[in-house]
């Protein structure tokens, strides 16, 4: 998943979207009590319980490169994007990991956050960006790809150039870069191909059972002087032919707990304990719960957003409709200021 800036570029979080992680205080609710959420309590399906963090890590990145490689195999211009969800899912939790956010799956001008309903028959067309999101014990590997499934390769150079921006980010942290630093590399390395980086789109750190943590950074030169500190983080280029800002548009399909409190319908409240227990506060789809809980699962969603149970992520598409390519990696940086990129 990707982070939409909301107003200055100083490398801080300003807005936090819903995903505030305020949740845990949940005295006010009947459903599975979670209070102790130490993160290497949590799994039970694989022997990952006994990593510690960094190897929490550094095992979500090595699933999440098995999951690439399988998804880069798996995907051919005109298969359901709703297969390729599900086969996806289905990857990841045989290799042990969780699933830290529904694969998004977004076409040509959508630059982030599609994820096909259980009904939805589009299929894989155009440039895809594959954004996969992957947990061991809360500990997050956020990577992105894209592919480009048109006949003549018409967004070779553009994907190229997202590919490219990634590289030199990744390349000057060692050097201990400022969050600007990294934003320039980024913003030079695909102005110099002739496209625009997306502005209002962000790397982002991560936290445990957060994909949207602390600093953002920048896809573009932003005056931040703040260096990075150990943690994880991802760092997510976004070029295209267009104007380089995206929209929110219509609903995602993806959501997220925001405040995991009683509501009046059984189907509802169900599906609340439900993703509660799988996924906390990481974001679900609406498909899986359709799978899950069959024909009452729109209603019962919708029940869940209108009392701010739940919100919704929009689309976020660019302003003048044009391509958009991504490239995603994600970084842990130790507090001896080694750097391990996780997912490469
Ligand atoms: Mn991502
Ligand atoms: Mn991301």
């Amino acid at each position: 998943m990707t982070e939409k800036s909301y107003g200055g570029n100083n490398g801080i979080r300003e807005h936090v979207g819903g995903n505030t992680g305020k949740v845990k205080d949940s005295s006010k609710i009947n459903i599975t009590d979670k209070k102790s959420k130490k993160p290497t309590t949590k799994i039970s399906t694989s022997d990952n319980s006994s990593l510690d963090e960094l190897d929490s890590y550094k095992k979500a990145g090595e699933i999440a490169k098995e999951v690439v490689a399988y998804a880069k195999d798996l995907i051919k211009p005109d298969m359901l994007l709703v297969e390729i969800a599900k086969k996806i899912d289905a990857k990841i939790e045989s290799l042990g990991g969780g699933i830290a956010f529904p694969v998004n799956l977004s076409i040509d001008d959508i630059a982030a956050h599609y994820h096909p309903t259980l009904e939805d028959q589009t299929k894989a067309y155009g440039l895809l960006k594959v954004d996969i999101g992957i947990h061991v014990n809360g500990f997050i590997a956020d990577t992105a790809f894209s592919l480009d499934l048109t006949s003549d390769k018409k967004y070779k150079d553009l994907i190229k150039a997202s590919e490219d921006a990634l590289e030199a980010a990744l390349s000057i942290l060692e050097k201990n870069p400022t969050i600007n630093d990294i934003g320039e590399a980024i913003q030079v390395s695909i102005q110099k191909k002739g496209f625009s980086p997306v502005v209002n789109l962000s790397g982002h750190e991560l936290g445990p059972y957060t994909v949207h943590a602390g600093i953002t950074i920048p896809n573009h030169a932003n005056a931040s002087p703040h260096k990075i500190e150990s943690g994880a983080y991802a760092i997510e280029p976004f070029a295209t032919t267009g104007e380089g800002k995206i929209y929110e548009g219509a609903p995602s399909n993806i959501y997220q707990i925001i405040t995991p409190k009683n509501t009046r319908g059984e189907t509802a409240r169900k599906i609340l304990e439900y993703v509660w227990e799988k996924y906390e506060t990481l974001p679900f789809s609406l498909r899986e719960i359709q799978e899950k809980f069959g024909g009452m699962s729109r209603l019962a969603i919708k029940e869940l957003e209108q009392n701010k149970i739940i919100h919704s992520y929009p689309q976020l598409i660019e302003v003048s409709h044009k391509p958009v390519s991504q490239a995603e990696h994600t970084f842990v940086k130790t507090p001896d200021g080694k750097i391990i990129v996780t997912t490469k």
